[in-house]
Formats: structure tokens, C-alpha cells, sequence
């Protein structure tokens, strides 16, 4: 492929935020969570950089699971959501995998299951949240019912945080679950990215760190960089053809730019179509050699365009980074009304991939 427009990761970067996390962390172990492939950047280049600092692995997919045990992977997996299906909760018990549980259906399956390789179960409770769980007043019981379970094994009792990343904080729903989880004796699993760096009291014995080995920032308040984490991914691409503006000139579709003064822009062969948000709005950062050129008029499906009226030296063949270490993919995300998750998991497949290592 020869359009110039690749999608770099770092896997120096990942390993960095690894360790930067692991020093934040006062969780006995840190499974590195590497859903939706990775947050983007990759689930075996992901797990096979972290394969000698993580204690563990978390995702959703079993199939994700399976392809790092057939490459090798000998660490504890987690199944974020646990199983699927009574096929799921078989797979689990075949390729040593552990995980969530979440309701009765799923012991159900489980119980389906051979008792000669119990699953290793992390009891799931809603603290508050209210996507999945038991009820804080339920998990007693769901833990009785487990454990007479000879397919599983409680291994750990877990809860995830609604709000540890703002100003709300986790203090509400580690009151509910702190009791149950005391109650249980099992190992607690409660800190994200965002609890790791900010609550210190939840770390418990697993944390369950995501978005910040990928190098962004949790927080609205805070980047990365001052958080000292480096970017993993870096999206850019070359400008492909510059326009002169007059006073007055419209920019793309729907004419949301106008000139006021005379313009330089550089027209980028990068869209939404290879994941940049189509919704970002003027302003969004982008840079060349360092130096902010930022977008201007709407994103179309193979091209934007940016401003570098202040680059004279720009040109086409110019290399425009559209989010990474000159670009923070967050700020892009903000001007996108969304979050870096977000535009991580969207790079799309078209976009040429290299790793580094
Ligand atoms: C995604 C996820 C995490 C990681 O969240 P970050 O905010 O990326 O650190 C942790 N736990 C669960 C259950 C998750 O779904």
C-alpha cells in the first residue's frame, strides 16, 4: 500500500506506562487490560511487550484469549464479562482462562461444565455501576452457590467504578462494596487506570489498568505527558496537494470554514474513514515536525485539511501527525467531543500498521 498513512505504536511506550503504572500501584498484582485488541494497538504485539511485567491479561473476546495462549501466552487471562455462553464457560476451563461472573445464568453454564478444571472465578459486583453484577446484598449468596460448584473456584471478587475518573470519585461505591468484599475473603479487584493514579485506597490486590499503558490520560484535567506517560500511537499522513485562500474561500463540505485573510492549507490524506472523527471541530491539533498546524473545515472520508499558514517549509509530501506525542490523541478527542478510548479503538484497518520495538 502506498497512500502515505500509517498508524505507529510504540511498544517501548506501552512498556514504559507499564512500569510508570506499576509505580503508582500498590495492588499486590496488575493485569493489563487489552480489550477491543488492545484499545487498537494490537492484542499480541500488546501482550507479547508486557508478556514479562504483567501479571495478567484482561479482555472480552474469547477468541482474543485463545490467540495469545496459541501464541504462547502462558500468563492468568481474564474474561472481563466472563462467558458468552456454555461453550464460553467450557473454552474458559480448556484454555486455563479466568474471569467474571456476573449472574446466575452464567454459573449455570459453568456448572454445565467438567469438574475436573475449575474455572477460576472473579465474582462481579455491582457497586453501582448497574451494567453487571450482583447486588452487594446478593453476592454473599452467589459466592455459597459457587462454592458448591466443583466447576469453579472463587478467585477473586471484583467491582468496576462509574466515576473514579472525576470529580464524583469512588467513595459511594467502595463503601457498598468494601463490606461484601471483606465478607467474601476472596482477593479484591476494583482500580481502572483512573483509580490507580487517583485512589489509592481501592487498589485492593489486582488492579486493572487500561488506557494509561496506551499512554493517555484518564482524567479531563490532566494530560498524559504531565501524568508522565508516553503516547503508544501515533496516527499520521502526508499532505497530499496545498491550496492558496483568498479573504472569503470555503473550505470542503458544507463550507464550514471560511478564509478571513489569506491562507495556506495543507490537504492530508487522512479521513474518517480511517478513523480520524469526521466530528472534530476547527482547531483540533494536529502538527508537522512539532510545529501545531491545526485542522480547519469538516473531515471528509479520505482527507482533511489543516492550516499551515505558519509553516512555510510545509508542503506536500509534509508528514502531519494527527494524533501522538505533538498531537495528544485527548485533545484531538475533546475537540471531537469524545474521549482518546474512543479514537484508539476507531483506527480502522485500512490504515497501514507499523510496530516498534
Ligand atoms: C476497560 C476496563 C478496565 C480498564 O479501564 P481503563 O479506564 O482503560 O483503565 C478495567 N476494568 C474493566 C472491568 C474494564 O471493562
Amino acid at each position: 500500500m502506498t497512500r502515505p498513512i500509517r498508524l505507529e505504536i510504540s511498544l517501548p511506550a506501552i512498556r514504559h506506562n507499564f512500569l510508570l503504572t506499576r509505580r503508582h500501584s500498590q495492588a499486590r498484582s496488575l493485569f493489563a487490560v487489552v480489550k477491543a485488541n488492545a484499545y487498537g494497538h494490537g492484542v499480541l504485539d500488546t501482550a507479547k511487550a508486557l508478556a514479562d511485567l504483567a501479571d495478567g491479561f484482561a479482555l472480552l473476546n474469547i477468541e482474543d484469549a485463545v490467540r495469545l495462549r496459541e501464541a504462547g501466552l502462558d500468563k492468568p487471562i481474564a474474561l472481563l464479562e466472563g462467558p458468552f455462553d456454555a461453550a464460553e464457560a467450557a473454552a474458559m476451563a480448556d484454555y486455563r482462562l479466568c474471569g467474571a461472573i456476573h449472574s446466575q445464568q452464567q454459573m449455570d453454564w459453568l456448572a454445565k461444565g467438567s469438574a475436573k478444571r475449575p474455572v477460576d472465578v472473579w465474582l462481579k459486583v455491582n457497586s453501582g455501576m448497574n451494567r453487571l453484577g450482583f447486588r452487594p446484598e446478593a453476592a454473599i449468596a452467589a459466592q455459597a452457590r459457587l462454592a458448591a460448584l466443583p466447576q469453579a473456584r472463587a478467585a477473586a471478587i471484583m467491582t468496576h467504578f462509574a466515576t473514579a475518573d472525576d470529580d464524583y470519585g469512588v467513595a459511594e461505591q467502595w463503601q457498598r462494596f468494601l463490606p461484601v468484599a471483606a465478607a467474601s475473603g476472596l482477593p479484591v479487584s476494583a482500580a481502572n487506570s483512573a483509580a490507580l493514579l487517583r485512589h489509592p485506597d481501592t487498589h485492593g490486590d489486582i488492579g486493572r489498568p487500561g488506557i494509561v499503558l496506551y499512554g493517555a490520560s484518564p482524567f479531563e484535567d490532566r494530560a498524559g505527558a504531565e501524568l508522565g506517560l508516553r503516547p503508544a500511537m501515533t496516527l499520521s499522513a502526508d499532505i497530499i496537494a496545498v491550496q492558496q485562500l483568498q479573504p472569503g474561500d470555503a473550505v470542503g463540505y458544507g463550507r464550514r470554514f471560511i478564509a478571513d485573510r489569506p491562507m495556506r492549507i495543507g490537504v492530508v490524506a487522512c479521513g474518517y474513514a480511517d478513523g480520524y472523527p469526521r466530528i472534530a471541530a476547527n482547531g483540533a491539533p494536529a502538527a508537522i515536525d512539532g510545529q501545531a498546524c491545526p485542522l480547519l473545515g469538516r473531515v471528509s472520508m479520505d482527507m482533511l485539511t489543516v492550516d499551515i499558514s505558519r509553516l512555510p517549509q510545509a508542503g506536500v509530501g509534509s508528514r502531519v501527525e494527527l494524533w501522538g506525542p505533538s498531537a495528544p490523541i485527548e485533545k484531538v478527542a475533546a475537540a471531537a467531543g469524545t474521549i482518546s478510548y474512543e479514537l484508539m479503538c476507531a483506527a480502522a484497518p485500512r490504515v497501514p500498521r507499523v510496530v516498534r520495538d
